[in-house]
């Protein structure tokens, strides 16, 4: 393994996909109970090192996820000068070896601090290896926050001051935080990045006032060169900590070191914060992401999917970009489930089959869309009246918009059968079968239908 400190944010990189394939493949229990506590060390001569603080885990893994840990690991670091032909798993030496940095800078950096004091610059502490800029994908919505956020990480002086991102809930504030961490650490490992939750902050603050302790506090706070505070809404109302973290803010910004700040909110609709507080958040650049639209949903599924090495098909993922709307998290998840899902049965994954996988969280999101609108919708789209939608006739002109509502009363409803012919003038559950299918056919042969009900499947999920 060469110098470069490249090399770690790869090897982190690499690591980071291979435990994720762990997951899909173990299931969660047991992979936050084995393979999270691990942290890679080093990448030598086709020997992958990892470590844990706990024999324990070192024991299960051994016996249980060695074979399966060396297969993925050999896939995941093809890219490294170095292939993997062999796993070890040891115990971190306590303090001897920062354990939970790639080597390099343990090395080169063996700790003296105190080791209450060290915390506090452990930047890979609460980073998630996944969350760097190049697993962020880029679309309208959140093009303003990433370039921001990049030109935060790339500038060697202050850029923005404080740099300000805010939006709703799941759609990568905190993905876009720590890949600015990410970004710092391996370009200049010596710059003292610091992040952490408002709430994190603010237990700190309230142990060290317990602990008649301020001082160093302070002093923790007031020595690094970037300071990254996710969720700060968390400190709405809470007025003593709001007040320790305008001191700190004030004394960082002065003394020109860089400030990010993360909320749910804009500065000036924080409720609950100190007035002269949310006007100083807003003195920098204050940037939002917006709602993932469809293009960005199906970009970072499609990213997502092609990461995981797992062929899914286009028009699945089409499927779940049009009706998973809510944000990237519960999207991710639902990925997560299909892949698992691909991974431990082999076979196809369908349209069909990713409804039923995914019922629950579509019935969510899907609970506008009524076999009603559909009926009227289809019918404005081929010119025909609704009430064709219930009548017996069976002329082409009208038989084939019908089948096609019923499809997509399948497919955008979480109905039955025999309900979905109830609402098309009592027809018989064969019968909506079988328009299911010849729709299906149908998209397959005919590039005009398909277009079409992919069309009124987009406006129907707006
Ligand atoms: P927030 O902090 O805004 O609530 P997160 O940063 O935790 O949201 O994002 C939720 C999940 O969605 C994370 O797993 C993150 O990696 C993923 N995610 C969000 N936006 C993107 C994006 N543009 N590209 C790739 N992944 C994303
Ligand atoms: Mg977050």
């Amino acid at each position: 393994m060469t110098d470069l400190p490249e090399d770690n944010a790869a090897l982190v990189q690499c690591w980071g996909r291979v435990t994720q394939r762990m997951r899909h493949d173990i299931g969660d229990a047991a992979w936050r109970n084995w393979i999270k506590p691990l942290r890679v060390n080093r990448l030598e001569a086709g020997t992958l090192t990892l470590e844990t603080d706990s024999t324990l885990t070192r024991e299960r893994v051994n016996s249980q996820y060695a074979d399966r840990l060396r297969v993925i690991s050999a896939a995941e670091f093809k890219t490294m000068a170095s292939g993997v032909n062999h796993v070890e798993v040891r115990i971190a030496k306590a303090l001897a070896q920062r354990t939970d940095r790639p080597h390099r800078m343990s090395e080169q950096k063996p700790v003296q601090k105190t080791p209450s004091k060290d915390k506090s610059y452990d930047l890979s502490a609460g980073l998630d290896p996944r969350y760097t800029f190049a697993n962020f994908v880029v679309g309208k919505p959140n093009e303003l926050a990433f370039a921001v956020a990049r030109r935060t990480a790339e500038s060697e002086k202050v850029a923005f001051n404080p740099l300000f991102l805010y939006g709703g809930v799941g759609l990568g504030k905190t993905h876009l935080m720590h890949a600015i961490a990410w970004h710092i650490r391996q370009r200049n490992p010596a710059r003292k990045v610091m992040y952490l939750s408002a709430e994190k902050f603010m237990n700190r603050f309230v142990q060290a006032l317990r602990f008649r302790d301020t001082i160093s506090f302070k002093e923790q706070f007031r020595s690094v060169d970037v300071l990254m505070i996710d969720d700060v809404q968390f400190i709405s109302g809470k007025e003593s900590t709001q007040e320790e973290f305008f001191h700190t803010f004030n004394a960082l910004v002065e003394d020109g070191r860089q400030v990010i700040v993360s909320a749910d909110k804009s500065p000036t609709d924080l409720e609950g914060m100190e007035e002269r507080l949310r006007s100083r958040l807003g003195w920098g650049m204050v940037a939002d992401i917006h709602p993932a639209d469809y293009e960005l949903r199906l970009g970072i599924l499609q990213s997502k999917a092609e990461q995981a090495q797992v062929e899914i098909s286009d028009k699945v993922l089409e499927f779940m970009a049009h009706r998973i709307v809510s944000n990237v998290r519960e999207l991710e998840g639902a990925l997560n489930r299909i892949l698992a899902h691909a991974m431990l049965i082999g076979r196809e994954i369908t349209i069909d089959s990713t409804a039923d996988l995914l019922a629950d969280l579509l019935r969510a999101s899907s609970r506008q869309i009524s076999v009603d609108v559909i009926q009227k919708r289809v019918a404005a789209h081929y010119g025909v009246r609704v009430s064709e939608m219930f009548s017996a006739r069976r002329a082409r002109n009208i038989a084939r918009p019908r089948q096609i509502a019923m499809y997509l009363a399948k497919n955008l409803t979480s109905l039955s059968y025999p309900e979905i012919g109830r609402q098309f003038g009592g027809r018989d559950h064969t019968t909506v079968m079988h328009a299911v299918k010849t729709v299906e056919n149908l998209m397959k042969s005919d590039a005009q239908l398909s277009e079409d009900v992919e069309l009124i499947k987009s406006i129907l999920a707006s």
